[in-house]
């Protein structure tokens, strides 16, 4: 398996965003199952659902911020055990190298791993990817996006890696909608995560880190309108304005997607 380490120049956010996940790389999926008492699991199987790899054929991915490799061992189960597509590909591109240490540790006692051409893992910016144009036809990003610094160069690169006709698909903590339940999120986000935080990877501050990422983070009728700026059509059949997105728990999660034209 093809296992890069190029290096990358940093901003300052980015070498910020890098120590945050080094220094919960180990703890990350544990963390990940506290803080959202498993539901992150559920939601990602919507996600790769909801995009249906292998429905048309073996397809080449890219699973930017990738981390453990969630989202790409989804990809192919579900390509695998609803199609027996046992050609697509998942490649994993994260920039902490921690994150992708963990992903190929887990990769290694699975089924995929005797197949570099099946799974393989790239560190590496999703704002600047070095990696050829329209290659993929499926870009995926869950729960990375707002760790970027900017948005639109990550839409950029994605909207230049994809093929034509290609599909964009972000999952994203996003913005609830209703008031009692925004009330009631914000306080857990705001007291219960950095604690448990500090409980069960001893780091509070990485936690509090990712919080406020999430406040930062634009409404879902704003990033949908990114994606098209950056060249996506997002005319699909969800309920969000223009089909662009899903929410998932009112809106503590979304879905966006966007085709390539
Ligand atoms: N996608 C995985 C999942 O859903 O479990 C991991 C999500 S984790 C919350 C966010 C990941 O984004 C981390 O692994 C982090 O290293 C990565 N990341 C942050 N900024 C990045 C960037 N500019 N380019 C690529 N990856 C980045």
């Amino acid at each position: 398996t093809h296992f890069g380490f190029r290096t990358v120049p940093e901003t300052s956010k980015e070498t910020l965003v890098k120590d945050v996940f080094n220094s919960v790389a180990s703890k990350y999926d544990l963390m990940n199952d506290a803080m959202s008492f498993g539901v992150h699991r559920l939601w990602k199987d919507t996600f790769v659902s909801l995009l249906k790899p292998g429905k048309s054929g073996a397809i080449r991915c890219l699973d930017v911020a990738g981390g453990t490799g969630d989202i790409a061992l989804r990809i192919l189960d579900y390509a695998k055990d609803n199609y027996a597509d046992r050609e697509t590909s998942v490649e994993v591109l994260d920039i902490n190298s921690e994150m992708l240490k963990e992903g190929y540790k887990r990769f290694k006692k699975t089924m995929y791993h005797k197949s570099a051409r099946i799974v393989s893992f790239i560190e590496g910016n999703a704002q600047k990817l070095e990696l050829p144009p329209s290659t993929y036809d499926l870009y995926t990003i869950a729960f990375g996006i707002r760790n970027c610094t900017s948005i639109p160069d990550v839409l950029k690169e994605a909207h230049r890696v994809l093929k034509p006709g290609g599909t964009f698909a972000c999952l994203e903590f996003s913005k609830v909608d209703n008031p009692i339940l925004a009330t009631i999120y914000e306080n857990y986000s705001f007291s219960i995560i950095p604690l448990l935080g500090t409980i069960l990877a001893s780091d509070r501050a990485s936690y509090q880190y990712l919080v406020e990422s999430i406040r930062r983070f634009p409404p879902q009728s704003q990033f949908g309108q990114m994606i098209r700026d950056a060249g996506f059509e997002t005319g699909g059949d969800f309920e969000g304005e223009g089909g662009a997105w899903r929410d998932l728990w009112g809106g503590v999660a979304s879905i966006h997607t966007g085709v390539k034209i």
